[in-house]
């Protein structure tokens, strides 16, 4: 494999003037309520038409890793479990992985912007040799094009599951000044070199981010430069899920998705998904699930119910249980949403 020479040429170029990002295939996920930049205080520069179109050309996508999330949807809903692990610590990473293994299709391991962690290819290993199935998200944030390709060859070399090509939300105020944001690459392009790299790419989209009307087409045009399945960001209600996905599919797109279930079970778990630029959580749910005498029952409840109403929605496939659960430890959090997904393959089956 010689990704470093395969080029997807003329989508490498062509920078949106004004995107901080410099994202050629925006806009990303962050773009604020009422249209604003993520991070730049002006409005996102993508947000009128037309989309970027993908043009070039990518090798054809490669088969599904046997036993895979992606090669068991279909015959059932699948769950992918985000990890939440302590940075920096194998064993807590072994610890979480045995708790979420073996009630999962695949494990997400994050990339996330105030809290860095082993590289990504080690990450995969360690997830492997604790009997996971990895699916390990690459963000163009922190790694030029280059790192991004070593890391790529690295988890192809290990044969994972899969590769969640993303832009990378910014850096917040404040977070390691002095460390600089790369975004070298977008994600879509990114979802290129991962295709090239013999690698099965996700995708994220943000249903519920501005501009809306611009985003189920977003799908397709990644599906063009090889992903194979999306992981959609929470929406507020199933109703607005389900008249993304009929538009997407009317653009053109095939692929399957996963729709995210929110689990939380204290203030604070529930309160860091409320935060997240371009994440809408359903507040009267969230609040209910607070107030109620037993909030981890309430919240595993309610994760299980939002997980039934999203998997009949025609096109998704499966969940992917996101959130830190519990605000009592990684590995409370991980029995947590080990519990709900047990739940969703028993009674949403
Ligand atoms: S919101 Fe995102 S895509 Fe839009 S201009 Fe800002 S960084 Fe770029």
């Amino acid at each position: 494999m010689d990704i470093g020479r395969q080029a997807v040429a003329p989508p490498f170029t062509g920078e949106r003037a004004g995107c901080p990002k410099r994202m050629v295939f925006g806009p990303c996920g962050g773009v604020r309520d009422g249209g604003g930049c993520e991070m730049a205080e002006h409005p996102c520069v993508f947000l009128d038409p037309p989309l970027p179109h993908w043009t070039a050309a990518v090798r054809t996508a490669p088969a599904p890793v046997p036993g895979s999330l992606l090669d068991s949807a279909g015959a059932g809903p699948v769950v992918l479990a985000d990890l939440s692990v302590r940075p920096f610590d194998a064993g807590s990473l072994r610890r979480v992985v045995q708790v979420l293994a073996p009630v999962s299709d695949g494990l997400l391991a994050g990339e996330h912007q105030n809290r860095p962690d082993f590289p990504p290819t080690m990450l995969a290993a360690e997830v492997l040799a604790a009997g996971g199935r990895p699916w390990t998200t690459l963000a163009c944030r922190d790694r030029n094009r280059q790192v991004l390709e070593q890391e790529l060859a690295g988890l192809a070399a290990l044969g994972v599951d899969g590769v969640l090509c993303v832009t990378g939300d910014g850096r917040g105020p404040g977070v390691r000044p002095g460390v600089s944001s790369v975004f070298d690459l977008d994600g879509t392009r990114l979802t290129a070199l991962a295709t090239e790299a013999g690698l099965t790419a996700a995708v994220p989209e943000s249903p519920d981010s501005p501009p809306q009307a611009l985003r189920p087409a977003r799908v397709a045009e990644k599906q063009r430069a090889g992903a194979q399945l999306c992981v959609l960001n929470h929406v507020g209600n199933p109703q607005r899920l389900t008249r993304f996905v009929a538009v997407a599919r009317a653009a053109g797109a095939t692929i399957p998705f996963l729709a995210a279930v929110a689990v939380y079970t204290d203030e604070r778990s529930a309160r860091v998904l409320q935060r997240f630029p371009g994440l809408h959580l359903d507040d009267a749910a969230v609040e209910r699930v607070l107030s109620a005498p037993d909030p981890v029952a309430a919240g595993i409840a309610a994760a299980v119910a939002e997980a039934r109403a999203l998997l009949a929605i025609p096109g998704v496939v499966g969940v992917n249980l996101s959130g830190l659960a519990s605000d009592r430890g990684e590995e409370t959090a991980a029995a947590v949403k080990a519990d709900v997904a047990v739940r969703v393959k028993d009674e949403v089956a």
